[in-house]
């Protein structure tokens, strides 16, 4: 080895395949005239039995790499001085997961991203290209005479000359981005809040703000007592001093205003579904959907011109399957005092729409309990009154008389169609019944039949 020697680090690898991942550590030392390789050590392991996915298996890599090198590292530097470690892997799914620091992942990864995190810094881990990864070679296996023209023992070229930081913030920015497969080991509901909205935008008040990640609306049975709720947690998160400002005084009672800001924070949070929803253009075609400047989406219509107010004008529209909808439905029925589904829909559609709401309608006050002990109850007989005295009076016949026309009919006069009607008397008291024609239905024909 000629010429002072420089620097000098550790470079891992890690590769896993089905049947086997496996971890190699080499030696790199930096002079002024050139770099050399050195192979120090590797490890290889078999596939767990129970079958694991190829991201864990890459992570289970990452952790023996992290072991070992970090072993290697304590023995070393007893010797020699070691500047830096860099750990390599060609799984973006394991760079993810090891250097995703605030994000919390399912307890099997979990428990291995803190250990490689103990052992080695995040940011010392890289990605590199399958095919430029000597530890591909450990986890697939092959034969001796390639193994012989392989790089396993000098380790990669490219790793020589590797050394700009440009580069590793290349590499870096590639696996900042989440890879899908990464997502499903996070933990649901932590994804959920970390991806829609931290706390701190309750904070500020954000218009992005997904009110849905910080109150479980699903347990709420009353839009009231949902608002009043929703009303009361912002305020109090309002009410937390900011870090450097002083607190905030703000009145302790909910104010109508308040409820009204929450409603609007609820509904835009329902229409977050049903932008997503495979319909919506045809609704946006259909309905003329626009959003309003406080990012509500509401329907166009055709009463732009009318003396309406604006909600009544272009009322906000809602996803029917929506929790928070059915309970602003139910609110809208008990307004109308549990009046059917007409009225009902006549109380929603003055300020929201609903995509076929009467269906929607119909159903929850199907559901309605209020309405089903009412319905429920048996009915109610009403005492039969006395007959009038005109009909038990003891007359002639026709004495008292109702008169009814019926008709028209049909017949045939001089080979002609022609209508006529019947007209009926009845006597009220034998109930005895005449029946005559009537050539149409004008006054004088009438009395001329009635005479
Ligand atoms: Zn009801």
């Amino acid at each position: 080895m000629a010429g002072q020697v420089q620097s000098t680090s550790l470079q891992g690898f890690c590769d896993a395949s089905v049947n086997a991942y496996a971890a190699v550590v080499y030696l790199k030392i930096e002079t002024a005239d050139e770099t050399y390789l050195k192979f120090v050590t590797s490890k290889t392991r078999v596939a767990p039995l129970v079958e694991q996915t190829i991201p864990r298996l890459e992570l289970l890599s990452a952790l023996i790499l992290a072991r070992l090198i970090s072993h290697i590292q304590s023995v070393l530097e007893e010797v020699i001085p070691i500047s830096h470690v860099r750990c390599w892997s060609d799984s973006e799914v394991a760079l993810y997961w090891i250097r995703g620091e605030n994000r919390e992942w399912k307890q099997f990864v979990q428990n291995r991203v803190c250990e490689i995190r103990s052992l080695v810094p995040p940011d010392a881990w890289s990605h590199c290209s399958s095919k430029d990864n000597p530890a591909d070679i450990a986890s697939r296996g092959t034969s001796p005479a390639i193994l012989a023209e392989s790089t396993w023992v000098s380790g990669p070229d490219w790793s020589k000359s590797y050394k700009g930081a440009m580069q590793i913030s290349e590499e870096t920015a590639k696996v900042k981005q989440a890879p899908v497969e990464s997502l499903q080991e996070a933990k649901k509901e932590h994804h959920e809040l970390a991806s829609n909205l931290p706390c701190s935008s309750l904070l500020t008040g954000s218009s992005s703000l997904a009110v849905s990640a910080v109150i479980d609306w699903k347990r709420f049975s009353r839009l009231h007592r949902l608002l009043t709720v929703t009303a009361l947690v912002l305020r109090f998160t309002r009410k937390l001093k900011p870090k450097g400002r002083e607190p905030r005084l703000i009145p302790v009672d909910i104010t109508a205003d308040d409820i009204l800001e929450v409603e609007e924070l609820w509904i835009r949070d329902i229409q977050v579904e049903l932008t997503s929803s495979a319909k919506f253009k045809n609704w946006e075609r259909e309905f003329g959907v626009f959003s309003d400047p406080s990012g509500i989406l509401r329907c166009g219509g055709r009463l732009g011109n009318a003396d309406l107010s604006e909600s009544q004008k272009h009322p906000a529209l809602l996803d029917a399957n929506h929790h928070v909808t059915s309970l602003i439905v139910r609110a809208c029925h008990e307004r109308v005092h549990h009046n059917g589904v007409k009225e009902t829909l006549t109380e929603l559609r003055s300020r929201f729409w609903i995509v076929r709401g009467r269906q929607a309608v119909k159903k929850l006050l199907h559901e309605c309990t209020i309405c089903s002990v009412y319905k429920g109850s048996p009915t109610v007989h009403l005492a039969v009154p006395s007959l009038p005295s005109f009909r038990i009076t003891k007359e002639q016949p026709f004495t008292f008389t109702g008169v009814d026309f019926a008709g028209p009919l049909y017949i045939k006069e001089n080979g002609e169609m022609r209508k006529t009607y019947v007209s009926v008397y009845t006597c009220a008291v034998s109930r005895a019944v005449h029946l005559d024609t009537v050539p149409d239905l004008t006054a004088e024909a009438f009395i001329r039949n009635f005479r």
